[in-house]
């Protein structure tokens, strides 16, 4: 069993220990020691990393630190280590303090959502980025996260003293924890923020609530199992804040304006943007139209119009060939387009006998694309440039003199 001398001290970043045993797990070496200050991952916080200083002077990096279930800590390092010797560990002081913020600012967050709302939390998770507790309650407005976020942050600015405190189990049945860990046995390590909150927790946690620094909601999402809050702590939330005040800045500096118009800013040009599309489709469906009657002066009875637009759009074929079958009842349009995805269109005039979903079938058949559609309208589409307009143009061909005999 390792001795955890972060049970009584989170900031002890330097110590020294004998080597118990080196062993393997899964391919990476793994240092047991007799007392360790390295964190391994649990309780929802992650595991520390750091370096070995052996007693030739040579460094080994520790790039994780486990638990074992007989209450081993595996040290994972990058090297091996003689066992028998004693060597200097030396934990990353600044991922430690970040954890250690985010962890204690974590206990804050939970206890104020306890406090105001009686929601206890049943799961906290530490991600690189940010972190995450999930609240078991149906739902929380954005109102009552703001309340509990602004007092878990004056509980902060009254920089309240966090104890480790050790306990029985018997004790801690009488002290209205906020929460009881699962195992229960032997001694219980309490975190006391005095006189706001009591939890069992084996985490390592700050001396007192002012070194959290500010405690930042992010985001408030609905979960299967409730409500889940993700938040960040200290300077991980200056860093986010900072982000953020970025992202916005440029995004004012794409519209000229200042930051907080920006909501306005972007409905407006929301609005611009759809206001503009239904006038340019106004627009096409004109030169639809014009572009139809000019088609169908230069065809004879019965009126085939196969044309290839290179320059034009799906949008803008399913339109001519709307006009076009509509503007007289003799008219058969087998279009295609080749702005955007390559795309064809076939249409006939109500009543007459011909089937474009099948025509559309055979074309698609020989071109390598997907399509169909109804006896008098049919589209089809094909995939990233699989064919080129002369393809096309000769399908297009082929397939007007395959309609001849129908009509
Ligand atoms: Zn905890």
């Amino acid at each position: 069993m390792t001795e955890r001398l972060y049970y009584h001290d989170s900031f002890l970043y330097s110590f020294d220990a004998r080597v118990l045993e080196t062993t393997e797990r899964e391919g990476r070496i793994a240092v047991v020691l007799d007392q360790t200050a390295f964190y391994p991952t649990s309780g929802g916080q992650v595991h520390d990393t750091g370096k070995l200083v052996l007693n030739d002077g040579r460094e080994v990096a520790v790039a994780e630190t486990a638990g074992e279930e007989d209450g081993r800590i595996f040290h994972f390092t990058a090297g091996p280590v003689e066992p028998g010797q004693t060597i200097r560990g030396v934990v990353d002081s600044a991922r430690r303090r970040d954890h250690m913020q985010q962890h204690s600012g974590q206990h804050v967050l939970s206890a104020a959502f306890v406090r105001l709302f009686e929601v206890p939390t049943v799961s906290f998770h530490m991600g690189a980025e940010s972190c995450t507790i999930d609240l078991a309650v149906k739902s929380l407005t954005a109102d009552q996260v703001t309340r509990a976020e602004l007092l878990a942050n004056e509980i902060v600015t009254e920089d309240r003293a966090v104890n480790i405190r050790f306990v029985s189990l018997e004790e801690a049945r009488q002290l209205a924890l906020r929460k009881l860990p699962p195992k229960q046995t032997g001694q219980l390590r309490l975190i006391d923020i005095v006189d706001f909150d009591l939890t069992a927790c084996g985490g390592t946690h700050v001396r007192s609530t002012g070194q959290i620094g500010a405690i930042l909601v992010r985001k408030i999402e609905n979960v299967k199992q409730g409500v889940r809050i993700e938040f960040v702590c200290g300077l991980r939330a200056v860093a986010t804040a900072r982000q953020d005040y970025l992202t916005l800045t440029q995004a004012a500096g794409l519209f000229s304006a200042h930051i907080r118009e920006l909501p306005q800013q972007i409905e407006k040009s929301i609005q611009e943007s759809k206001a503009t599309g239904k006038i340019q489709y106004k627009l096409l469906e004109e030169l639809a139209e014009l572009y139809g009657e000019r088609l169908l002066a230069q065809a004879s009875p019965p009126r085939t119009v196969t044309r290839f637009f290179a320059e034009r759009d799906a949008t803008f074929i399913k339109l001519l060939a709307q006009k076009l079958t509509a503007l007289q009842p003799d008219v058969t349009a087998l279009l295609a387009s080749g702005s955007g995805q390559l795309s064809l269109v076939f249409a006939q005039s109500p009543g007459m006998k011909g089937n474009m979903g099948q025509l559309m079938k055979e074309a698609m058949a020989k071109l390598g694309g997907r399509g169909g559609g109804s006896a008098d309208m049919a589209q089809g589409g094909l995939p990233a440039r699989t064919a080129d307009s002369a393809q096309i143009e000769d399908v297009l061909r082929e397939m007007a003199v395959r309609l001849k005999p129908a009509i």
